[in-house]
């Protein structure tokens, strides 16, 4: 049985974010530093959460210039094409370039910026393992700096806006080898045939990444072998932080094995 597409998120929080009513979904703030990470590495979940009537935003920190397929201005309307099918909201973000990626104060500042801005509740980054594109994880660890500045009241960089907490930090992975293997991962039920329908056509998006390897079905194999350990037919993993807090076990979700 496939689940009814109209729900609440089961696993982002539905509260914070400073000056909406109660019940409101905070937005939900996605870095990518290529244009496709996030669809690739994320966009069922993505999808899902815009369907339960999320802000999703999209932030990616390069134009994907250094790939062997694709010029910018190509890669750049792929990227616009695939966040509007999401239903996300996208900007670009200069940063170091392309494969240039560095972890610098001001780099964290502009992110931290960017945070405050948008007011999310849930960001989500790029996993820090180590041995995928150095840009993933050196932009993973820059979210986490931020995610961190964006609360404190004195830096005179950010002076001009409202210091804001998040409520959660999850990281995602790209490909099945930057899944962190020291976290045990959330996962979340993408397996309404709409929700993979819009996923599918969102990674389509980016045709020109589609020459070397079929990455769409590779991701689709990915959440089927997720969903198969769970005990549903698709599901993606997040990997939080930190542990997550509940206000009481029943909002927990379930166990993936089923004892
Ligand atoms: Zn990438």
């Amino acid at each position: 049985m496939k689940r009814p597409l109209t729900r609440p998120p089961a696993t982002l929080s539905p509260s914070g974010g400073e000056g909406r009513g109660e019940g409101a979904l905070a937005p939900l703030l996605a870095f990518g530093a290529h244009p496709d990470d996030i669809e690739f590495g994320c966009g069922g979940m993505i999808a899902s959460e815009a369907c339960a009537g999320r802000k999703i935003y999209f932030v990616i920190c390069s134009h994907g210039e250094a790939g062997t397929h694709g010029k910018p201005k190509q890669r750049i309307a792929e990227a616009k094409r695939a966040a509007a099918l999401l239903g996300a909201t996208i900007e670009f973000l200069k940063l170091d370039g392309d494969a240039h990626l560095e972890i610098r104060a001001a780099h964290a500042i502009k992110l931290a910026k960017i945070i405050r801005r948008i007011r999310p509740g849930g960001v989500l980054a790029p996993s820090l393992v180590e041995n995928q594109h150095p840009d993933h994880a050196r932009l993973g660890k820059l979210v986490r700096d931020a995610a961190r500045l964006a609360r404190y009241g004195g830096l005179k960089e950010l002076r001009s806006l409202t210091p804001h907490k998040i409520e959660q930090l999850f990281f995602y992975a790209v490909t099945a080898e930057a899944e962190p293997r020291d976290i045990t991962p959330v996962l979340i039920d993408v397996s309404g045939p709409e929700i993979i329908a819009t996923w599918t056509a969102a990674m389509k998006a980016h045709a020109s990444q589609m020459s070397t390897r079929n990455y769409v079905e590779l991701q689709l194999t990915r959440a089927r072998l997720l969903g198969a350990r769970a005990g549903v037919d698709f599901a993606i993993a997040l990997f939080p932080n930190e542990p997550l807090v509940f206000a009481s076990l029943a909002q927990a979700g379930r166990g993936a094995r089923r004892f």
